[in-house]
């Protein structure tokens, strides 16, 4: 036990080291490899074949310039990356993130993260993560278009369907996938599923749109049931207005339940009626507008404006908790507040939105926690699934979709619970995530020799 331990602090001391400027990077490699020693304990060559030296370690990191002019003629310029982490089980797949918070130790971080989620999907796929530190917000479709194909006249060089298959995250949606592709195929002559999240037309899978929110709610209302509890009628926080937010909501009413919040980084919305989903898809997929338009048309619900991003959200006493905007939006003083008010279950639709002392609270005051590796799955999921289409050649139904989603999910949740049982830490979903997704890499890795 202390030996694997030991190592495992030898390996965090080493990106302490060497990548001592990457604080989030730090944070998932610290919560990642303290929960996998119990697989390490019953594997010593790993240690042997410096197995989490390599896992912790990049394939490929790609950085370049994107220079792009502006609506004024302006050159501006930007920074693109591309981390290819994990190639162990699949080609790299993994979103592209458009955010001006986006660096390299956010790129890391998501893209370790990655790598266990897609193990988990039960899918081909390795792992990877990219993006910029554009920001989209405020820019005309021109700007963004010329932003997209100066980006995709570096990357091409780095992808491809057997290789790497980026997608959408933060900042990066259909629009900018459509941009994309069309730069990718002009360059490469290619026709081939090298994005995912591309539009109906051209090789787009139905529910991918809808898939980390119906997803992440499938999740849920199954680790609900276990517990006893019935979804229908309870009261659901929801932070973010994005693409995983919306669809959650979507399907959370669809079930039955009640979501009375959404937000963005401006403030949030309080409607006691539930959230109207036509009108919020409206304000943000049509409009492109803050959710502050929301209480001009709902007039009995409330906005609140809030400096501090979705934190808001946190004090509304409710059942259920579904963080879906970003990353560290849940602090151990949200999970206070979220317990006091006698909270239920907490299921992450966001890439680690909750900290780890919240997490941590969560789980000591008995609140069920389903952790982004396993209940946000969905949307990669389903991104493999339009890969599959695009290589076949065919286009499925969105039942078709629908259905496999729904068994991932509940493949998902089978594995990180019962993974938590067979290494004695049931009830943790986080740590059996953690423990079911390595060990599916480690034994790809160990099988491939020292590559
Ligand atoms: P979108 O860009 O569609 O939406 C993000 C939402 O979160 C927006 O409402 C945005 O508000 C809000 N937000 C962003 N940053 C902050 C902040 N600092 N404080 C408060 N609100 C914020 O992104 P997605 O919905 O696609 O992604 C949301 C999360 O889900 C991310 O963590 C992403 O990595 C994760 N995810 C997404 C998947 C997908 O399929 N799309 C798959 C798996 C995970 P504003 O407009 O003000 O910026």
């Amino acid at each position: 036990m202390a030996d694997m331990k030991a190592y495992v602090e030898d390996v965090l001391e080493l990106i302490k080291k060497k990548d001592w400027n990457q604080p989030e990077f730090m944070n998932t490699a610290k919560e990642v490899l303290y929960s996998i020693i119990p697989v390490l304990e019953g594997h010593p060559e790993y240690k042997e074949n410096k197995l989490l030296e390599r896992f912790i370690e990049p394939e490929r990191v790609v950085i370049f310039r994107v220079p792009w002019a502006d609506d004024k003629g302006q050159l501006q310029v930007n920074r693109g990356f591309r981390v290819q982490m994990s190639s162990a089980i699949g080609p790299y797949k993994g979103g592209l993130r458009f955010h001006p918070s986006v660096n390299l130790s956010i790129m890391k971080f998501l893209a370790m993260e990655q790598v266990l989620k897609n193990a988990l999907s039960g899918l081909p796929i390795g792992g990877g993560k990219g993006g910029s530190d554009f920001d989209p917000k405020g820019k005309s479709d021109g700007e963004v278009m010329r932003f997209c194909q100066s980006f995709m006249t570096e990357l091409y060089r780095h992808i491809g369907a057997d290789i790497d298959v980026p997608a959408g995250d933060i900042g990066v949606g259909g629009r900018e996938i459509g941009y994309l592709y069309g730069q990718y195929k002009r360059i490469t002559k290619l026709y081939e599923g090298v994005l995912t999240g591309k539009g109906l037309t051209f090789g787009g899978s139905l529910a991918r749109t809808e898939a980390t929110g119906y997803g992440l709610l499938y999740f849920v209302k199954e680790m609900l049931e276990d517990a006893g509890i019935d979804i229908k009628g309870k009261k659901v926080l929801v932070s973010g207005a994005g693409n995983v937010a919306t669809y959650a909501i979507e399907k959370a009413q669809q079930m039955g339940a009640k979501v009375i919040t959404c937000s963005d980084s401006n403030g949030y919305v309080y409607d006691p009626d539930g959230i109207d989903v036509a009108l919020l898809k409206d304000i943000k997929e049509v409009r492109r507008a803050r959710i502050s338009e929301y209480v001009k048309v709902r007039t009995k619900a409330e906005y609140h404006e809030d400096k501090d991003g979705s934190k808001g959200v946190w004090t509304v006493p409710a059942d259920v908790a579904l963080p879906c905007a970003t990353q560290n939006e849940l602090n151990l003083d949200s999970a206070k507040e979220l317990v006091k008010n006698g909270v239920k279950a907490v299921g992450e639709g966001a890439n680690m939105p909750s900290t780890l002392d919240a997490i941590e609270y969560l789980q000591q005051n008995n609140v069920l926690f389903g952790p982004a590796k396993a209940s946000n799955v969905g949307g990669v999921s389903v991104s493999a699934l339009e890969m599959s289409q695009n290589s076949e050649r065919l286009h499925w139904t969105f039942e078709e979709v629908d259905e496999r989603l729904k068994g991932i999910m509940h493949g998902s949740y089978t594995q990180a619970k019962e993974a938590a049982e067979r290494y004695g830490v049931k009830g943790n979903l986080l740590a059996g995530a953690n423990l079911a997704g390595f060990e599916k890499v480690a034994t790809a890795m160990q099988a491939q020799g020292w590559v």
